[in-house]
Formats: C-alpha cells, sequence, structure tokens
C-alpha cells in the first residue's frame, strides 16, 4: 500500500504554512463551555491540510457500495479520545524539519518515505513512526505540529480532543521537555477560540521503554502538571503488560491525573482486564478484542467503560482483516460505549471524518448508529456533565438536520 496526496493540494504546501503565534499558555482548561457558533460543518476546500489517502489497506482502493447513501455529507461533532499528537506529523513535513534542523531525514525524499507507509502489524508502524519523529527538535516543529492538528481537526468536525503526546521520545532524541511543552501549549492554549476545539493533554508512557524509564517521565513532567489532565500506555503491547506499570499508574493517581492505558488492540482480552484491575484506568484505548471473553464484555457493558476504537487503524495494521470484519457494530450492539478515533492519521487512511465515511460505506453503518458513536464519543470524555450535554445536544442537532434533508436514512443501510 502507498500512500499518496490527494490532489488537493499537497503535503509541502501543509508543512510549509505558518500561523501567528498566540500567547503561550495552558491548554483550554477542562469544563470551559463548548463555543456554540464559532466552527461550523466542514467546507470542501476550506481545510489547508492535506490528508494521505490510503484506502487501499489490503491492495486494491475500497469502493463505497452502491446503493447506500452518502452520508454523512459533514461528519459529526465529536470528541476525539484517541489521538497520538506525534502521530499526526505529515510526511512532507518530515522532510521539510529534517532539511530546516539539519537532521537526517528517515528517507531520501518525499516520494521514498511514502513508499514506507505500508505495514504488516504494530511494530512494522512503529519502526517508521519513530524513525519520522527523530526530526522534531524545536519548539517551533511542537508548535507546528500542534497547530496542523487543530487545522485538521476542525475540517473533521472535533469539537473536544484529548490528545496524546509522548514526551519519551523527544528527550531520547535530546530534545529538552521544555522545548516540547512549551511548542505543543502554546499551539492548543487558545484551540477553543482559533479552532473551536477545547482541547487537553494526556501524556502517555511507552512502555517498551519499562517501568523504571515511565517512573522517570512522570517525575520529568511533574514541573508542568497544569498542562496535563492525563497518563496513559501506548507503543510496543505484546511483552509489556499493564502489570509492569501499577506503581507509576499509582503515582499518578496521587497526582490526581486521569488514567487511561492502550489494551487489547493486538494483546489479548486479559490485557483489558489487567488495565482496569491493577491500573484502575477510567477509558481503555483500542479494547477491541475484549470481544474474545464474554465476561469482559459483560463488565465492559455494565460499568459503561469507555473504548476508544480506531477503526482504520486497525485494518492498516492488520488487527482486523478488513474494516468489514470489524467488531464495533456489534460492541455498539452489545451496548459498550465506543466510540470512533483516528490513531495516527497520515499513516492509517484519515482522520475521524473519514473513519465515519468508511464505517458507513464499508460497513454499512446506519445514521442511528453513527449518532450513538457521536455521542458516546462525548460521553466518555473528561469533562463535567453540563458541558457534555452541550456537546451532545449539538450531536442531536446535527443528526435531525441529516434526517430532515435526507427523510428515510437513518434505519437499515441501503
Ligand atoms: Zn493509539
Amino acid at each position: 500500500m502507498v500512500c499518496r496526496p490527494t490532489s488537493e493540494g499537497d503535503h509541502r504546501g501543509g508543512a510549509r504554512r505558518r500561523r501567528t503565534r498566540p500567547e503561550p499558555g495552558r491548554p483550554a482548561p477542562t469544563g470551559a463551555a463548548p463555543p456554540r457558533s464559532s466552527v461550523g460543518p466542514p467546507r470542501e476546500g476550506r481545510n489547508p491540510l492535506v490528508t494521505v489517502l490510503c484506502w487501499d489497506h489490503r491492495g486494491g482502493r475500497t469502493a463505497p457500495r452502491t446503493g447506500v447513501p452518502v452520508f454523512p455529507l459533514t461528519s459529526p461533532p465529536t470528541a476525539e479520545l484517541h489521538i497520538h499528537l506525534e502521530g499526526t506529523i505529515e510526511p512532507a513535513a518530515v522532510i521539510e524539519m529534517a532539511r530546516r534542523n539539519g537532521v537526517p531525514a528517515p528517507a531520501a525524499d518525499l516520494d521514498e518515505l511514502l513508499s514506507r507507509y505500508s505495514f504488516a502489524d504494530l511494530q512494522s508502524f512503529l519502526d517508521l513512526h519513530y524513525a519520522n519523529l527523530t526530526v522534531l527538535r524545536t519548539e517551533q516543529d511542537f508548535f507546528e505540529l500542534a497547530t496542523g492538528y487543530l487545522d485538521r481537526a476542525r475540517a473533521a468536525n472535533i469539537r473536544r480532543a484529548e490528545i496524546f503526546f509522548d514526551p519519551q521520545t523527544h528527550l531520547g532524541n535530546g530534545v529538552p521537555v521544555g522545548a516540547v511543552m512549551a511548542g505543543i501549549t502554546g499551539a492548543l492554549a487558545d484551540s477553543e477560540r482559533t479552532h473551536g476545539i477545547s482541547t487537553d493533554l494526556i501524556m502517555c508512557f511507552l512502555r517498551d521503554r519499562g517501568a523504571a524509564a515511565a517512573d522517570e517521565m512522570l517525575t520529568a513532567i511533574l514541573p508542568f502538571r497544569d498542562a496535563i489532565i492525563g497518563v496513559g500506555l501506548d507503543s510496543t503491547e505484546i511483552g509489556f503488560p499493564p502489570e509492569l506499570f501499577v506503581d507509576v499508574y499509582a503515582r499518578a493517581a496521587a497526582e490526581g491525573l486521569h488514567l487511561v492505558a492502550h489494551a487489547g488492540e493486538e494483546g489479548g482480552p486479559e490485557t483489558v482486564t489487567a488495565a482496569l484491575d491493577l491500573l484502575h484506568v477510567e477509558r481503555v484505548d483500542h479494547g477491541i478484542r475484549s470481544v474474545e471473553d464474554p465476561d469482559l464484555v459483560r463488565r465492559l457493558r455494565d460499568e459503561q467503560v469507555p473504548l476508544t476504537v480506531c477503526p482504520l487503524s486497525n485494518v492498516a495494521l492488520r488487527t482486523v482483516d478488513t474494516l468489514a470484519d470489524h467488531p464495533l457494530p456489534g460492541m455498539l450492539a452489545d451496548g459498550l460505549l465506543v466510540g470512533v478515533n483516528s490513531d495516527d492519521p497520515p499513516y492509517f487512511g484519515g482522520y475521524v471524518d473519514r473513519n465515519y465515511a468508511a464505517l458507513r460505506t464499508e460497513l454499512g453503518m446506519t445514521a442511528a448508529q453513527l449518532e450513538q458513536l457521536a455521542l458516546n464519543s462525548f460521553e466518555s470524555c473528561f469533562l463535567d456533565r453540563a458541558v457534555k450535554d452541550a456537546y451532545q445536544d449539538e450531536v442531536r442537532a446535527h443528526f435531525a438536520g441529516h434526517a430532515a434533508e435526507s427523510p428515510g436514512d437513518g434505519g437499515t443501510p441501503g
């Protein structure tokens, strides 16, 4: 699979874009009221960035089914709770930042780099991902990275983003944590006003660096405690189970941080159970292999544990064979609190809007199902009840408007 920029523009243009820098400061505070009218639904051509289209997950571009109404015309308002900031770096930005910073690029040129955007599994993606991140060196790089995400997330109608970032990666590349934090928080500080997106940060531990390194990272981030709302656990899943991170999660809990963790992506359902019982996470990232354990499914339903599912990511990394094989519809039918997320979108075929579109066209999910997914996304986020309610009202209004335009679309797929 080779991903190519679309004809909407090119990645070089996206990488060169520069915005007036807002005053440095903290991300938007949790609990702030959602803006009501600062950003409308995305319109064609509004987004200055470009998405790499990787629809040919297993070779051959996937064609929409015939007879399925085109829906949604615009992606519903959504909270994105599983997005890795570093995973949003565009291929052209990798090449440009390497040149600008005078460091070796992971490929000779953009075409060669794009030729590597095909993955056999999670580890093969991570190998490219970490190679690409060696070009991130300065506060400006991180500012541009975060601003680029906001630009594209706005086009996908994201209204709330709880954004993962991996400072261990950058410390390992010799970048001070202060530069990382200044760049990211500078970009996100005024995101509600600039992009209509409420944002907060969740710092992830790289599980393959081990427990001692995670503990050191938590200590290193505490001077920036007010800039993050939680901690997570990502990177290589196999061989690095939740059991290794009990102590550092207990420390994070004592700091009043929210707790989430990747589990049940490549690891089995037992990793989800361990994340819940040993790490005491409030939300599970991925978790799709939970469906292999009926008792766990019942528990997730009864306790309404949020699962941040990433459909296109699961196909790109071959966690499922095709989108048609994805367990998401069944998980929704079982009453699980599942939402739609993009994970590392330039690598996996697109942002949340493309995930919704693929669920519609390739899985035949109904408007009612997509509405529930969007409602679930806000239900799952770390916001006050009243703020969640306001966002969920926006979701209902979005789908009510669509039903008025397309009566009859909302039941069974065509
Ligand atoms: Zn992830």
